[in-house]
């Protein structure tokens, strides 16, 4: 049977409030969207935190035997640099001042954007549309919209008339704002003068003579609006209603209300059953911003070249670190925080090691099949990864019993704890195990196996001095030796 069945998920849906039981539309199947990044500059790390956020929904899904159709996209056309309707095409701009292509822009960023979350041992999404991709689609949207009234041209671009939409249907719903309220919020500009309301945006913006990134439509040539292509490609390859749509908080408005709009203009409908929002992440407390200087990129962590840093932390570090907080929380990167993370994530990977080693024993003193439950119902309670790494330590308290003979434990209950801990782990949370570092543990564990072995043959030949010295220069680093019936064990401290 699949876990599925009996592992029943709630999730918070950004658009009720509410944590909700997920219900998906075709049982035993998920269909997922997540808003992916405007490839015109290296990927930072809080769009990385986004994106793993949804990387462990997607791994927690596959883990419980759910067909996920997971969709992330790739913007590389149509995203302006106001987040509006206003100013130039990110992509466009970079080009611009780089004196590239901006197909070489994406071409570039793109690269980048798949090494670092390939480093971050991130899934690949089952499907990675790009806005170019999906003109076509697009421009048939724009039509449908026009046709049932919800759209207006304007030399040459079209906008989409909110006001209009709202007589039938609820502008701001997600967002929980009112169009009064924005109406009454908003003054007047002169450089909107195309659109009737400044609440109205474009679906698809007249091409100016010196734009590259132009394609021909019923309307002269131009390009799509940004929220355009997220409605286009998560329809197209999900259905008109789909299960799942994610992003950053910060993507909540205008971009994912005026999907919902779109989509219920053109299709009648609306477009998504649980809409999920990551939150962002800070760094010594402040917000991230290129600006201000506040800000890290991904590769800077991993070779420790950033003044922020007293060293460098492995990709896998990093990723339990962000794991450690809820995904709707706010996560506050610093130096300690990474360092306290490193240790956790040793202690984690020294405990499964041990526990491969642990001779099992006729009775268990602990419940694996309790604690293994608890494990699903952390992650089954909105995908509470903190919760889940609580549990986690519990079982590393229990190896370290196990390891010093005060608890014991039946051949199929450590089985269990060995299964559960790698499938949470590695599968679901989706750490590695660091080999150099495993592999400097190994030979550390040799050298004092062979120091063991040492003493005693100085004891055999009763030459206490060396044998107490080795002992004490030990103990002194921190390397504590038991002598017991089954011979000399050590641990370190
Ligand atoms: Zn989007």
């Amino acid at each position: 049977m699949q876990l599925y069945k009996k592992q029943h998920i709630k999730i918070y849906n950004s658009l009720s409030g509410k944590k909700e039981r997920l219900k998906p539309i075709n049982e035993g199947h998920i269909g997922m969207y997540v808003c992916g990044p405007t490839v015109y500059s290296n990927v930072h790390l809080g769009n990385c935190r986004t994106f793993m956020s949804f990387d462990m929904i997607f791994r927690y899904f596959k883990h419980l035997g759910y067909k996920v159709r997971y969709v992330r996209n790739i913007t590389d056309a149509g995203h302006l640099v106001d987040d509006a309707d206003d100013g130039e095409d990110k992509i466009a701009k970079k080009a611009r001042l780089e004196q590239l292509e901006p197909m070489e822009v994406v071409q570039r960023y793109t690269i980048d954007f798949h090494n670092i979350l390939q480093k971050f041992n991130f899934l690949p999404p089952s499907i990675e549309p790009t806005a170019t991709g999906h003109i076509i689609e697009q421009i048939e949207i724009i039509k449908d919209i026009l046709k049932k009234g919800f759209g207006y041209e304007t030399n040459g671009s079209i906008y989409f008339d909110v006001a209009k939409f709202n007589e039938t249907n609820e502008y701001g719903k997600l967002s929980g704002r009112k169009l009064e309220d924005m109406i009454a919020n908003t003054r007047e500009l002169a450089a909107q003068n195309e659109k009737k309301n400044p609440q109205d945006f474009a679906l698809w913006k007249r091409a100016e003579p010196e734009h590259i990134m132009r394609w021909p439509s019923p309307w002269g040539d131009g390009f799509p609006g940004w929220h355009l292509e997220c409605t286009a490609m998560s329809t197209k390859y999900l259905g008109e209603t789909f299960d799942i749509h994610g992003g950053g908080m910060d993507l909540k408005f205008p971009h994912h209300e005026c999907e919902i709009a779109q989509a219920e203009a053109s299709n009648g409908h609306s477009p998504v059953n649980y809409w999920l929002h990551a939150n962002m992440l800070t760094m010594n407390g402040k917000k991230m911003a290129k600006s201000t200087g506040n800000n890290i990129l991904p590769g800077e962590i991993f070779t420790g070249d950033n003044e922020i840093l007293s060293k460098a932390f492995s990709p896998s570090v990093v990723r339990f670190f962000m794991m450690q907080a809820h995904y709707t929380s706010i996560l506050d990167l610093s130096n300690d925080a990474l360092l306290a993370s490193e240790k956790g994530y040793y202690r984690l990977m020294e405990a499964l090691k041990t526990l491969k080693k642990i001779e099992p024993n006729e009775t268990s003193n602990f419940d694996v099949s309790v604690w293994r439950q608890e494990c699903y119902d952390a992650m089954n309670d909105d995908f509470n990864t903190p919760i889940l790494i609580a549990k986690m330590f519990d079982a590393v308290k229990r190896i370290n019993l196990l390891k010093e003979n005060i608890e014991t434990i039946t051949s199929a209950d450590k089985e269990t704890l060995l299964s559960t801990l790698k499938g949470f782990i590695f599968d679901v949370l989706g750490l590695e195990e660091k080999i150099e570092n495993v592999s400097n543990s190994d030979k550390l564990s040799g050298v004092v196996e062979l120091l063991i072995q040492l003493r005693k043959d100085a004891r055999d030949n009763r030459d206490f001095d060396t044998s107490d010295k080795i002992r004490d220069q030990l103990s002194a680093m921190g390397i504590q030796l038991k002598d017991g019936k089954e011979g000399t064990t050590f641990s370190i401290s």
